[in-house]
């Protein structure tokens, strides 16, 4: 499937295994080996998932002629920064349509999105998008040409860019700098990333279950999150012409870490943030990387996998968000543990 793609992360990003971390693990009982992938050294703006998504998004939208992007998310959206920064790198304007009031203190993401020059609307109540089409309409009568980035940029279009990375793992895979996963653990929120994984692990014919970790509780696209995840992995499927390859898909969604809700820190982010910031120097977020790192965690201690599994982390990115989340990471120093 050839789709339009615009150039504009570094790839492929790095995978490493987690060694310090295995080893400070195994003194609590068996553990699988452990690895990482770096999707939060992608190159765009700090980095993170959504410039995958973008990579196919920005292409249809420059082949499309448009001369503007509009997207929507959370006050501190990864994704929105990304987009404002991708629309930066491709001559675009953009407008992003933010969850909530304007904020007194410009911090994290928000701060990075001025910053790359995007125009800002409040939404209020409205995080995921409810009000792009009207300001669709308001750009056009202003004589623009906008393109719209669904929320998340979680369309089978914005997925390819994660059926593409799973190409770029099975290369590196072939290459010998991981052994092949037997599970990879995932943040799952606008299922993008985890639609598009999933097709690109059946069309490389990888033999992974693919964890997707919930973030988000609440409903998507008009009905429960797991009914719109599979249904955008089905269009992924259908774009890519996957049902010609025979492949069986299998969406795996684990829901039993959603804590209290998105953007929600609790214990468990908080003690799994420390625990890979303290023992391999890696910073993952407070709204999703720390959730399923945390996730992760809970299941090795659990036994929920063997020592002969090989547990491949993508992290996703989202560090900007650390910055304004400072008051729910504030925890004793070190020294005090
Ligand atoms: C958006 C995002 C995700 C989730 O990806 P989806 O494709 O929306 O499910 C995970 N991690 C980070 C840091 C993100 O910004």
């Amino acid at each position: 499937m050839s789709l339009p793609r615009a150039s504009l992360g570094f790839f492929p990003t790095p995978v490493h295994p987690l060694a310090r971390l295995e080893r400070r693990l195994a003194a609590q009982g068996p553990r699988p080996s452990l690895f990482i992938k770096r999707d939060d050294q992608s190159g765009v703006a700090i980095g993170g998932n959504k410039v995958r998504k973008l990579e196919f998004l920005i292409g249809e939208a420059l082949a499309r002629g448009c001369d503007t992007v509009v997207t929507a998310g959370a006050q501190q959206s990864n994704h929105c920064r990304q987009t404002a920064a991708a629309a930066a790198m491709s001559g675009l304007e953009c407008h992003l349509v933010l969850g909530g009031e304007k904020p007194s203190r410009v911090t994290g993401n928000l701060l990075l999105d001025q910053l790359f020059g995007a125009q800002i609307h409040w939404a209020g109540e409205h995080r995921k998008g409810e009000d792009l089409p009207r300001l669709v309409e308001t750009l056009e009568e202003q004589g623009r040409t906008p393109c719209l980035v669904p929320y998340g940029g979680s369309s089978a279009v914005g997925a390819s860019g994660f059926v593409a990375a799973m190409d770029e793992l099975k290369a590196q895979i072939r290459a010998g700098e991981i052994p092949a996963p037997t599970h990879i653990l995932v943040a799952s929120s606008s299922g993008g990333t985890h639609a598009g994984m999933v097709v690109g692990a059946a069309l490389n014919d990888l033999d992974t279950t693919i964890h997707g970790i919930a973030i988000d509780k609440e409903e998507h696209g008009g009905g429960t999150y797991a009914d719109w995840l599979v249904g955008l992995t089905n269009e992924t499927a259908a774009l890519h012409d996957l049902r010609k390859h025979h492949a069986r898909i299998d969406v795996s969604l684990d829901e039993r870490f959603l804590g209290g809700g998105y953007g929600v820190v609790g214990d468990l982010e908080r003690e799994a943030i420390a625990l890979l910031a303290r023992t391999e120097g890696i910073l993952v977020d407070p709204v999703y990387t720390g959730r399923v790192f945390g996730a992760l965690l809970a299941m090795i201690r659990a036994g929920e996998f063997s020592e002969d599994d090989r547990v491949l982390f993508w992290h996703t990115g989202g560090t900007p968000a650390v910055f304004a989340y400072a008051e729910e990471l504030a925890m004793r120093p070190a020294s005090d543990t």
